[in-house]
């Protein structure tokens, strides 16, 4: 991951969208895709050649962000533009966070890699096992070897505004801001790893407790924040932390009323979601303009993040997954204005 050719010097901020392809009931209903990409930033919602009224919300919009994936795109090439270049930052003692943005069933989960729940354990590694490998090539470079550093990592959820430890039986932990506005989260299970296989035995064992709906296997992991954070320790010093870099797979961001009405979300869930999402928004306007106040207190998911917020170091990338077809297009509209507003 070191040679000059590879490497991408990463902006403070990223903004990337990610089209999906159409699934098979998608194909089967003969789904119109009104989402196109046009060139390597560029995005267009556009009216489908079909004749179908859509002065609602359809306004031939163009989007542009740093990079657009079309739904051709590997989960290899989008890690390669969007996460890699981070994982050198942790290396230097930079704090990163990687976001996965958009309505449920767009992609987060696939692109993260963090679906090791049952049906997708074969599918290709995402980003969680991607950055994980790239990590212990770095850690094996002789670049950082005398910085004689240590690899840790957590697994934890954040739902309803509480945090539970993916990695200790969903125990449920506080958050902790001390005088000098340090937040802990009390007790956080830091898992000591040597190799990405253990990164991903720990991914899958974290999965596979993630909050589920009670009525529908969708809502599973929908209305909560999945967050993977990978730690770099100094060993002579066991306290001090060297880097981090956050890995978060991010509630749905449709609205309750949106959904269907067998999974229906409710009016904590939503107000929750929208108060962690609006904060999100804040935090990274914030340290895009270099602000000094950034609001991190406004949510729990800020809260916990308020490291990745702080600091000359701290960079960020937020990919943005759009579904590709017209039944969701007023969603795939709300994505794309807020990944417009935080870049
Ligand atoms: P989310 O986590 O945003 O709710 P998922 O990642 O679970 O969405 O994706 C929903 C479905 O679409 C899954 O079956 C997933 O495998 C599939 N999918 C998503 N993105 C892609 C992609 N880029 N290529 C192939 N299948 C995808
Ligand atoms: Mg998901």
């Amino acid at each position: 991951p070191l040679s000059t050719t590879d490497h991408i010097e990463p902006h403070r901020i990223s903004v990337c969208v990610r089209k999906r392809p159409f699934n098979k009931p998608e194909i089967t209903r003969k789904e119109i895709d009104v989402v196109s990409i046009p060139g390597k930033g560029a995005l267009l919602v556009h009216e489908p050649k079909q004749k179908v009224d859509l002065t609602k919300y359809l306004d031939n919009q163009v989007f542009h962000f740093d990079y657009s994936f079309n739904e051709t795109a590997t989960n290899d090439l989008v890690y390669k533009f969007t996460a890699k270049p981070l994982v050198q930052s942790i290396f230097d003692g930079g704090m990163a966070t990687c976001f996965a943005y958009g309505q449920t069933g767009s992609g987060k989960t696939h692109t993260m890699g963090g679906d090791f729940t049952g049906k997708q354990q074969n599918s290709s590694k995402g980003i969680y096992a991607l950055a994980a490998q790239d990590v212990f090539a770095y850690m094996n470079h002789r670049r950082y070897a005398n910085l004689d550093l240590s690899v840790y990592v957590s697994f934890f959820e954040i739902y309803n505004g509480k945090v539970y430890d993916l990695l200790n039986k969903k125990t449920k932990l506080r958050v902790l801001e001390d005088e000098r506005q340090q937040v802990q989260v009390v007790g956080l299970e830091e898992v000591y790893v040597t190799t990405s296989e253990e990164v991903i035995k720990i991914i899958q064992m974290g999965s596979s407790c993630r909050t589920s709906g009670q009525t529908s296997a969708n809502a599973n992991s929908s209305r909560s924040h999945a967050i993977l954070q990978i730690v770099l320790r100094r060993n002579d010093r066991a306290t001090t932390m060297h880097g981090k870099f956050s890995l978060v797979d991010l509630a749905g961001n449709e609205r309750g009323t949106d959904v269907s009405s067998n999974d229906r979300i409710t009016l904590v869930e939503t107000a929750e979601i929208n108060r962690s999402l609006l904060a999100l928004k804040e935090c990274i306007r914030s340290l895009g303009m270099n602000s000094d106040h950034i609001p991190f207190r406004m949510s729990t998911l800020t809260k916990v993040l308020r490291d990745s917020f702080i600091g000359e170091k701290s960079k960020t990338c937020m990919i943005a997954m759009v579904s590709p077809g017209l039944a969701s297009c007023e969603y795939t509209m709300n994505t794309l204005r807020y990944a417009d507003r935080v870049k």
